[in-house]
């Protein structure tokens, strides 16, 4: 059934790691950072308005939609300008939010499955983010990472999905794609003419106004079960 397949591109946040309460403790950090050092901004922001400018800096420079990081660095840098400090110093805030933003919390199903996968795929990440493998510690199980920010366009558009097929020299209908949002992972893939998995953590209700996933999981051992694997040996250290 999967005989066809040649890699498997796999979304990033909320696939691999809960993203949301992660975004959260990163944008604190930054947030007392910026008090710390740059009184004069958090003194005229909540981090609710940081977020707001960071949206409307977002909506209004679409050619840097895709780059998330470039946002908000340039939220920072406006930031800067209004409470008159250097932006240079301010821009390195960034660095600040981009460490707390790797510290991630791997489900438990992650680390285990990937060594399966990778045993016998390649595998790419394919994300609208801008996490840090290495830095989360998962790079020796990926060939690639494949971010909006480098395509310059984001999922559910299907260069995404052929820049993943392109990297693996294989066409669309060659790659399985497994991501958490029914529209960027699923529909992307579909209409890219990938096959899709659709990992559901959580138990939801699929949405009806969308074209259903070929195939719906609710780990990351149910799709070696899928593809027919055997677990890999944990190594011994
Ligand atoms: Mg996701």
């Amino acid at each position: 059934m999967f005989d066809h397949i040649k890699v498997i591109s796999l979304d990033l946040d909320d696939t691999l790691w809960d993203i949301g309460s992660v975004i959260t403790h990163a944008e604190q950090c930054l947030y007392d950072w910026l008090a710390d050092n740059f009184p004069r901004i958090t003194e005229a922001h909540t981090l609710a308005s940081m977020r707001e400018a960071r949206v409307a800096i977002g909506a209004r420079f679409p050619e840097i939609g895709h780059d998330l990081g470039e946002i908000r660095r340039r939220t920072l840098r406006w930031h800067a300008e209004q409470a008159d400090y250097p932006h240079t110093d301010v821009e390195q805030g960034f660095d600040i939010f981009y460490t707390a933003r790797n510290q991630v919390e791997l489900y438990e199903d992650v680390v285990p499955a990937l060594r399966t996968l990778a045993d016998r795929y390649p595998l790419i990440a394919l994300t609208n983010g801008n996490a840090d493998l290495r830095h989360i510690g998962l790079d020796q199980f990926f060939t690639s990472t494949i971010s909006s920010a480098t395509v310059r366009a984001s999922k559910p558009h299907p260069a995404m999905f052929d820049a993943a097929s392109a990297h693996a020299g294989c066409s669309n209908a060659q790659v399985l794609h497994v991501g958490d949002d029914p529209v960027t992972d699923v529909q992307g893939a579909r209409d890219a003419g990938a096959v899709s998995v659709w990992i559901n953590r959580g138990g939801a209700a699929w949405p009806d106004a969308h074209a259903r996933a070929d195939y719906e999981i609710g780990d990351l051992h149910q799709l070696i079960e899928l593809l027919g694997l055997e677990p890999a040996a944990v190594p011994v250290r």
